[in-house]
């Protein structure tokens, strides 16, 4: 745990969330500020890493932990609501517009996509 990550405190309990799911290693949650009808991140609840530049695979658990993030992101677009489709998205360092140092990735559905992004 980081003690001034946003994301480490609030799987601690210590800043509130709206979890949609969950497992033991991995926390599905509402953005605050959603850009999307449906706009949920998927974290580690471990600080294994900022972003996906420092995720080391070829770490059995973090790779682990990796895929039940996968795995969280296909259990949370199950329903009616991602029928029609939906994003993933992780944004990387500044030009990325990463703004929470926390591994984490999102995922967006409820209404059509631009393309390129902006
Ligand atoms: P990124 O900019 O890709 O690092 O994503 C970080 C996301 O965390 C942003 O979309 C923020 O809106 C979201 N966020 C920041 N603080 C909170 C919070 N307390 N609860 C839920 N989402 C948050
Ligand atoms: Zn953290």
């Amino acid at each position: 745990m980081s003690g001034d990550c946003i994301f480490c405190r609030i799987v601690a309990g210590e800043i509130p969330s709206q979890a949609v799911s969950e497992t033991d290693r991995v926390l599905a949650f509402r953005d605050i500020n959603p850009a999307a009808p449906h706009h949920i991140l998927v974290v580690p609840k471990r600080h294994i890493a900022d972003s996906l530049v420092d995720l080391n695979l070829d770490d059995s658990e973090q790779a682990d932990i990796w895929a039940e993030m996968i795995r969280v992101v296909q259990t949370v677009t199950k329903g009616v609501d991602f029928s029609n489709g939906w994003r993933l998205v992780s944004n990387i360092g500044d030009d990325g517009r990463q703004s929470v140092y926390h591994l984490h990735v999102h995922v967006l559905a409820g209404r059509l996509f631009g393309w390129p992004p902006g």
